[in-house]
Order: C-alpha cells, then sequence, then structure tokens
C-alpha cells in the first residue's frame, strides 16, 4: 500500500507517492496539483474544501477559514457556519480531501503519510500536525521539515558533488532558511532559521496598506468583503509582477468612482524593504548557527509558492553576490520531496541509501533558580538549538531549600534567559528525602529523536526513583473516547463532499466574480448564476452536465477577461440535448 507524501501548505497543500522509482505527484478530482488550503462550512451547513472553499473566501468570509496552519499549536479557534473548529480539526479537512483524492487517483486506500511542516515548527505546532493526520484517518509517525524534504528532491536531480546549499523556502505565511551539506549519499541540514509569521500574505497586507495610504482610505472604513477583495487584487497584481511589468489595482468608490494603484517592480521593492531586512536577520542566523561563512554557500535554492516574487531574486543577489538557483518548479519542490521520503519509508530498494539528518529546530532546557531567593527562574540549557538529531543530553539538578521533598523538572522551549519567556511543554514531578539543601539530586535526561518527539526521563539517585515524560502538549492529545467522538463529529460535516465538486467550484467562481464586479458585468454574472443553477436543477445525464460545465467554465473565464479590459460577448447557449458524449 502507497504511503501518501503530503506537503500541508499554509496556501495550498500537495500529494506525492514514490513510484517506479521516482517522486510522482498526485492529482486532486479536479485535476490540479495544487489544493488550496481552505475550509468554508455555510449556514446551511454546506461543506466546501479546497478550490471551492477558496472562491467562497470572497462570497462568504464569515464561514471560510484560510491559513490555519499559522495558527496549528495555538488555542485559536474558527467559527464557521455556527461551529467551532480548531486547526488541526481543519487541517485535518484538508488532509482528508487530500487522501481521498489520492485514493481515487491511486485506486487504493491509502492509510499512512509523511507530512512535512516548517523546520521551525515547535512541539505543539508539530503534534498539532499528527493529531490533523489523525483525524483524517492517517497514520503519520514520520514527519519531516519542508527543507530537508526540498534538500532531498534537489539531491535526487543534483546528485552529483560535494555542496553546501540554502534552501530559501518563503510560503504563504512562513519563511524557512536552512544550511544544508551535501556529500556523498549524505544529505546533512546544519542549521535552521525561520519566522514563522512572515509569508507572501505580508506582502499582499504591505501592498494592501499601501493601496489604502495612497488612496487617503482608512483600512477600518473597508467591510470584510472589500477587505477580501483589496487582499485578493493585491495578491493578483503582486503574482502579475512576475512576468509583466505593472498592474493595476482597482476598487469600487463611491457613486460610481473608483480607487486605484498602479504597481510596478520598483514599487514593491520598496514595499517589501521591511520584508526584506527580517529575511537577513533569519539568513544570517541560519548561517552564523551553521558555522559557515556567506563565501562558503554554493547554491541558495528558491522553493515555496512565494520564491516566485518578481523581487526576491535582485534580494537574494544583493546578499549573496549572485543570484539564486531556481528549480523548475518551486511549488512542488517540497511535495516532491516528501513523495521521497515516503520511498525511504517504504524502503524502496533505488532510495534506500540516502542518509538524511536533521536538526532540532529550537533549545530545549528546564528552569533553574540560582539560590533559595531567586524569584525568577532562568532557563538551564539542556538541548542546544540545531542539535543534529537523535541527541540526548544528561544533567544533574540538586534541591535548593532544606527538607525538600519534591524536585520538580519544568520541560521548556524556547531561546529566552528567563523561564517564564520560554514555552513550557510540560514538567516532571519526583519525590526525593528530606535533607539539607544542596545534598539531594535527580540526574536529567533529555533525549529528542528523529521524529521530534522529546522524552525526558528524571531519576532521583537514593531512592533509585524514576519518571519518564513523553511531550505532547494535552491540548493536542485526545484520549480514545475523545478521538472517537471527533472522528464522528467531523464525518458527519465530511460526508457532504460529494461528486458535484467542479460543478460547485463553477457557482462559487460566479458567485466571486460577481462579489466583486459592478454594472453591466455583475448583472451579467448574475444572469449566467440563475441560468446555470436553473440547468443544475434540472438535472440530466453526466454528458449532459459535462457539456453544460464546460459552457459555463468558458462563460466564466471570459468574464474574467472581461474584467481584464477585453470585449465581452456573453453568448447564451443553444439548445441543450443529452448526446450520449
Ligand atoms: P505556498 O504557501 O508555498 O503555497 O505559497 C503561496 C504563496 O505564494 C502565496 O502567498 C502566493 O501569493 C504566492 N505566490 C504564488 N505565485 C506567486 C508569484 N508569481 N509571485 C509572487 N508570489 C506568488
Amino acid at each position: 500500500m502507497a504511503i501518501l507524501g503530503i506537503d500541508l501548505g499554509t496556501t495550498n497543500s500537495l500529494a506525492c507517492v514514490w513510484k517506479d522509482g521516482k517522486p510522482e505527484l498526485v492529482k486532486n478530482s479536479l485535476g490540479e496539483l495544487l489544493t488550496p488550503s481552505v475550509v468554508c462550512l455555510d449556514k446551511e451547513g454546506n461543506l466546501a474544501v479546497g478550490a471551492v472553499a477558496k472562491e467562497q473566501l470572497i462570497t462568504d468570509p464569515e464561514d471560510t477559514a484560510a491559513s490555519f496552519k499559522r495558527w496549528m499549536g495555538t488555542p485559536k479557534t474558527f467559527t464557521l457556519g455556527g461551529r467551532t473548529f480548531t486547526p488541526p480539526e481543519l487541517s485535518a479537512l484538508v488532509l482528508e480531501k487530500l487522501r481521498r483524492d489520492a485514493e481515487e487517483a491511486l485506486g487504493e486506500p491509502v492509510t499512512e503519510a509523511v507530512i512535512s511542516v516548517p523546520a521551525y515548527f515547535n512541539d505543539n505546532q508539530r503534534s498539532a500536525t499528527k493529531l490533523a493526520a489523525q483525524l483524517a484517518g492517517l497514520k503519520a509517525d514520520r514527519i519531516i521539515n519542508e527543507p530537508s524534504a526540498a534538500a532531498l528532491a534537489y539531491r535526487l536531480v543534483h546528485g552529483e558533488g560535494d555542496a553546501c546549499l540554502i534552501i530559501f523556502d518563503f510560503g504563504g505565511g512562513t519563511l524557512d532558511v536552512s544550511v544544508v551539506e551535501c556529500f556523498e549519499n549524505v544529505i546533512e541540514i546544519t542549521a535552521i532559521a525561520g519566522d514563522n509569521r512572515l509569508g507572501g500574505n505580508d506582502v499582499d497586507e504591505a501592498i494592501a496598506r499601501y493601496f489604502c495610504a495612497f488612496n487617503e482610505l482608512r483600512p477600518g472604513s473597508l467591510n470584510a468583503e472589500q477587505q477580501a477583495i483589496l487582499l485578493r487584487q493585491a495578491e493578483q497584481c503582486k503574482c502579475a509582477l512576475s512576468w509583466s511589468n505593472l498592474a493595476v489595482m482597482c476598487l469600487p468608490g463611491p457613486d460610481g468612482s473608483s480607487y486605484t494603484l498602479t504597481l510596478t517592480r520598483d514599487l514593491l521593492f520598496r514595499l517589501c524593504e521591511e520584508l526584506f531586512e527580517r529575511m537577513k536577520r533569519v539568513l544570517a542566523r541560519a548561517i552564523r548557527d551553521s558555522g559557515r561563512n556567506i563565501g562558503e554557500i554554493d547554491h541558495v535554492i528558491l522553493v515555496g509558492g512565494s520564491s516566485k516574487l518578481a523581487v526576491l531574486p535582485d534580494f537574494i543577489a544583493s546578499l549573496f553576490g549572485k543570484p539564486p538557483l531556481i528549480l523548475d518548479d518551486p511549488d512542488t519542490i517540497v511535495a516532491r520531496g516528501v513523495g521521497v521520503c515516503a520511498g525511504i519509508k517504504e524502503r524502496s530498494g533505488e532510495i534506500r541509501d540516502i542518509v538524511m539528518t536533521d536538526v532540532c529546530p529550537f533549545t530545549l532546557g528546564t528552569s533553574v533558580v540560582n539560590d533559595d531567593k531567586d524569584q525568577n527562574p532562568h532557563m538551564s540549557v539542556m538541548i542546544e538549538r540545531n542539535s543534529v538529531l537523535p541527541v540526548s543530553r544528561t544533567d544533574r539538578f540538586y534541591t535548593t531549600r532544606d527538607n525538600q521533598e519534591k524536585i520538580r523538572v519544568d520541560i521548556l522551549q524556547g531561546e529566552e534567559y528567563y523561564a517564564r519567556d520560554n514555552l513550557k511543554l510540560g514538567e516532571v514531578l519526583i519525590t526525593v528525602p528530606p535533607e539539607p539543601a544542596g545534598k539531594q539530586w535527580v540526574k536529567t535526561t533529555f533525549t529528542y529523536d528523529i521524529n521530534g518527539v522529546l522524552q525526558v526521563e528524571v531519576e532521583n539517585p537514593s531512592t533509585a526513583r524514576k519518571k519518564t515524560a513523553y511531550v505532547v502538549n494535552p491540548s493536542l492529545h485526545l484520549s480514545e473516547e475523545e478521538l472517537e467522538q471527533k472522528l464522528q463529529e467531523l464525518a458527519a460535516i465530511r460526508s457532504q463532499l460529494d461528486q458535484s465538486e467542479e460543478e460547485q467550484l463553477l457557482l462559487a467562481t460566479a458567485e466571486r466574480i460577481f462579489a466583486e464586479s459592478t454594472g453591466r458585468l455583475r448583472k451579467e454574472t448574475g444572469r449566467l448564476l440563475d441560468l446555470y443553477r436553473a440547468m443544475l436543477a434540472e438535472g440530466g445525464g453526466p454528458a449532459l452536465r459535462h457539456r453544460e460545465r464546460k459552457w459555463m467554465k468558458s462563460q466564466l473565464e471570459k468574464l474574467e477577461k472581461y474584467r481584464e479590459g477585453e470585449v465581452f460577448d456573453l453568448e447564451l447557449p443553444d439548445s441543450w440535448e443529452d448526446d450520449g458524449e
């Protein structure tokens, strides 16, 4: 049975399997490689996941969630269609869709997956990802860092010679920078740095903010729908600058007027300057931590959707003195790497030999006080960030008070000096015999394995008492019963994902164009929508519905073109007969 490699992206997700000695991307039910990581549950209880839901971001933003990957491992919830969802539940719906579509495409059941996450994801975020997989009916004990996956895919193509690479993974919501050493059949990630709040969305927001300032619009004066339209236009113009020198944004104003902005590459470069500064900091940290200097980097490889940002190569070239390497398809390289990883997991003969090492992306430690009066415990480092996995470190901690009966070992993650400023993952409490301060101690061992699972063992030698904790955030770890209940809840709403997805997408696209347009275009779109709804209501055989879909698609393409200023010529269908096509 195939293991599915999944690149669960902030904006889009992809699936890939290892087949005939190479990674092969799996198309979704719409025949596309990218499935938008978007979920919509409307007030009537209709569920949509993927491209259909993405259209509904505009027409029904209150009931649609996107970019929820940014909130994995946090308590944030989303309310859609009057029901509350956690980020793992929303991710589960996306994973479930990928799984079902892959089963359809491969013609066999899929129960196991390898999922990629940003290297900078902390323990909570990784656990949340595993929980999402579990909720989607997938066993996912292997979580791989996205840059490691990219390096794996790169190595498969450019397998020869020693090389020191930087994988610059710039996605919709995250930036991950990894330094990777390749030699013989070894791929070693030697340093990782990142910012999981910096991505293409921030570029869109910077453009949208400038648009408002330029047109003297207060951002607060726009309603949710207008804001969504503005951000979508900002994104479209940003992407258009990859092949065009300028792009125009236009938002309807009061009394038939409109607000506009002409975006050029120069302007985009200026708007990105603040983001470039943040990128520079991340790059500097990764290179410093790897022990290399900038001249020793052979290639900077751009991956992720936002690596197509028109002004990014110039920025990279200005820092490294040479242009970055842009591989064939930066959007799919991580997915292809996860496919390779799935192949390794399946123990496919061809690739079994590749050795991949990874590092722990953050520092792990415990809290200690200097003496009994110290009110501000600080972090005592057990595992330094960027230690190569698997890693295990042991240290001793002593009692600080006379007759102290218990020693508490906090499990902390983060880079801050004071314990309270780091993320607390858990604690181990152990009883010790009451004696003068500093007499009793515990031997504490932190072990972090290749799958990012942390084990903490605490032992008091005088009593031989021992306690072990595996760190999983309690709020993310469900009991069997809770898991069963959640699975049932999700199954109930999932069952609505039916065959007519393509038709739903056409309707949702038309609704979005309706919302985005004014005047004649709006009227024509309305007419088209009514007509197509009527056709669907009438039913008909599969061939007829196929023809209707083709017709509707061509009409929508015309409407989209019209918006770009071309002549509008809306055809009405002639007679519709089921010709058994
Ligand atoms: P990902 O999370 O890797 O799927 O990346 C999605 C991001 O890539 C979104 O923010 C898109 O706006 C961005 N993106 C896609 N194509 C382009 C392009 N041609 N230029 C700039 N950004 C792009």
